[in-house]
C-alpha cells in the first residue's frame, strides 16, 4: 500500500524535531543533577553567557556590564573554562555529560550539513548521510515494500533452488530483471516486464528484487498485489480525496509492480480501475512489472480482454521455469 510522500516528508521533520527536543531535555536534566552537586558550575555557565553578551554590547559601542576591554573578557572566560574543566576533573564528571548526545554528531540531528566557509563564500547545506538513509527508508515503506520483501535482492538470489536444467534459462531471466531495474534506476525504461510462470518459480522474489533495486537508487515505486490493489479502490471508493491522491501517486511512481495476479474474478469496478491505472501508463511510457501465474487465455478469462491484450502485448513477458522452490526450501530446511 503506498503512503504519501509529502506526508512522510512532514513526518520526518517532526520526528527530527521531537527528537532534538527530547535530546536537549534529556541534556538540561543531566546539567541539573550535576550544578545541584556542584553549584559553582551553574555560576560559571552564567558567568560565561553574561560575557558573551559584554563582547556583543562592546562591538556595538553599548554600556557593558563588567566593564571590561575584549582582551580582558577573553582572558576571564578562558580562565573560567579551565575551573570548569578542572572542578569537572575532580568529580569525576565527564564533559560529554553536559553536552547533547546526538545520535548523528555530524548533523546535530537536523538532517543537514554546512561545510566550514570557503573563503567568503558560505557554501550551502547539503543532505547529511544519515536523511538520506531515512528518506529511502521512507520510499521503502511508501512503496509497501517491507519486511521480508525487503530481503528479496539480487544479492539473494538462490540460482541453485532451481533443477539444474532450468538454471541457464533462470540465469538469464535474473540478468534480464537485473537490467531492466537498472534501466528504471536512470530513468531510461521505457517498457514493462510481465513474469509469467506457475506458482512458486519465484516471480514475487524477482519483482521485489527489482523494486528494491529501483528503491535503493532513490526512487519511488509503489508495490502491490491483487488483494492490495482491490482494498485500495475500495477505500477510495470511501473517500475520494484519499483515493484520487493515491492513484495520482500509482500513476507517477517511477516504478509499480503489480504482484501474482491470479485467478480470483475481480469485480467490473476493480477491473476498470486496474485497466486505467495499466493503460495510463503504458501510454505514458512508463514502467511497470506484473507477475501473473495465469496462462494468456486465463488472464482473458479473468481480467477481461481489454486488461489482457495490454498485459500481453503491452508487456515483455519472460517465463520462468522450474520446480517449486517453496517446496525445494522445504526439503531443505528438513534435511538440515
Ligand atoms: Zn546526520
Amino acid at each position: 500500500m503506498m503512503l504519501s510522500l509529502s506526508a512522510l516528508a512532514s513526518e520526518r521533520v517532526r520526528r527530527r524535531e521531537a527528537r532534538i527536543r527530547q535530546l536537549e531535555r534529556e541534556r538540561d536534566e543531566r546539567e541539573a543533577a550535576i550544578f545541584a552537586r556542584i553549584p559553582r558550575l551553574a555560576e560559571i555557565k552564567e558567568l560565561q553567557s553574561e560575557i558573551g553578551l559584554d563582547v556583543a554590547r562592546l562591538y556595538l559601542h553599548r554600556p557593558t556590564r563588567f566593564g571590561k576591554s575584549f582582551e580582558e573578557l577573553k582572558e576571564w572566560s578562558l580562565q573560567l573554562s579551565r575551573e570548569r574543566e578542572e572542578l569537572l576533573r575532580r568529580h569525576g564528571i565527564d564533559p560529554y555529560e553536559l553536552e547533547v548526545h546526538w545520535d548523528c554528531p555530524r548533523c546535530q540531528n537536523t538532517g543537514w550539513v554546512r561545510e566550514p566557509a570557503d573563503g567568503d563564500t558560505a557554501a550551502p547545506p547539503r543532505k547529511c548521510a544519515c536523511l538520506v538513509q531515512e528518506e529511502i527508508d521512507d520510499l521503502y515503506r511508501a512503496a509497501g515494500l517491507t519486511g521480508p520483501l525487503r530481503e528479496q535482492t539480487f544479492e539473494h538470489f538462490d540460482i541453485t533452488v532451481y533443477p539444474p536444467e532450468c538454471r541457464k534459462h533462470m540465469e538469464g531471466v535474473r540478468d534480464y530483471c537485473r537490467r531492466f531495474a537498472d534501466a528504471v534506476a536512470s530513468g531510461d525504461a521505457r517498457s514493462s516486464l510481465l513474469l509469467q510462470g506457475a506458482v512458486g518459480l519465484g516471480k514475487t522474489f524477482l519483482a521485489c528484487a527489482i523494486g528494491n533495486r529501483v528503491i535503493a537508487a532513490g526512487k519511488t515505486v509503489g508495490y502491490f498485489t491483487l488483494p492490495e490493489f482491490v482494498e485500495l479502490v475500495r477505500a477510495e471508493k470511501l473517500d475520494e480525496e484519499f483515493r484520487s491522491s493515491t492513484m495520482q501517486q500509482l500513476l507517477d511512481a517511477d516504478l509499480i509492480i503489480l504482484d501474482d495476479l491470479g485467478a480470483e474474478k475481480v469485480t467490473e469496478f476493480v477491473a476498470q480501475e486496474l485497466f486505467n491505472l495499466i493503460n495510463l501508463r503504458l501510454n505514458r511510457q512508463l514502467p511497470m512489472v506484473a507477475s501473473t501465474n495465469l496462462r494468456p487465455s486465463e488472464l482473458e478469462d479473468v481480467y477481461g480482454e481489454r486488461i489482457a491484450s495490454r498485459l500481453l502485448f503491452g508487456f515483455e513477458a519472460l517465463t520462468l521455469q522450474g520446480e517449486d522452490v517453496r517446496k525445494v526450501l522445504r526439503l531443505r530446511s528438513s534435511e538440515a
